[in-house]
Formats: C-alpha cells, sequence, structure tokens
C-alpha cells in the first residue's frame, strides 16, 4: 500500500500537485492556525477547498505543514 493509499484509508483527504501530496485529516484538526499563519493563500479556511497547493511553492508547503501541531495535516513530496 503506498503512503496516499494508506492516508486516504485513515480518513485523511488527498490534494495533489506534481510536486506534493498534502493530506488533511479534519477530526484531528485542532485549528490552531499555524497553517493559515504559514500562508493564507494556501490555506484558507474560508474557501472550498480550503488547500490551494498552487498558491506557493511544494518546498515551501512542507515547511509550513512541519509545523502543524496534530498530524491532521501531512505530505509527501514528489
Ligand atoms: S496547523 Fe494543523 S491543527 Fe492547525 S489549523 Fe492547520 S491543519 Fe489544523
Amino acid at each position: 500500500m503506498s503512503v496516499k493509499e494508506d492516508l486516504i484509508a485513515q480518513g485523511y483527504k488527498a490534494y495533489e500537485t506534481d510536486e506534493i501530496i498534502v493530506f488533511w485529516k479534519p477530526d484531528l484538526c485542532q485549528h490552531a492556525t499555524e497553517c493559515v499563519r504559514g500562508n493564507n493563500k494556501v490555506f484558507d479556511p474560508s474557501k472550498r477547498p480550503w488547500v490551494d497547493l498552487t498558491q506557493a511553492p511544494a518546498g515551501e508547503i512542507a515547511e509550513i505543514i512541519d509545523r502543524c501541531p496534530s498530524g491532521a495535516l501531512k505530505y509527501e513530496l514528489k
């Protein structure tokens, strides 16, 4: 099973570009807003979908996700 398949089986939603896959599990999210403060164009809770991976380089998105305290956000660089 790939990382992607495994996380989706655990209840994560997946958002994907050619460079990165971002996973988010709503019921783990503590709404600490580290992600929103990191880049509110990539992570915008007022939008659906609320994750827009076209708004920043994959490396920057990965650094922001590293600050997520809950494990609600994860990523896999391609
Ligand atoms: S940083 Fe993590 S816990 Fe905080 S709002 Fe974003 S996804 Fe949720």
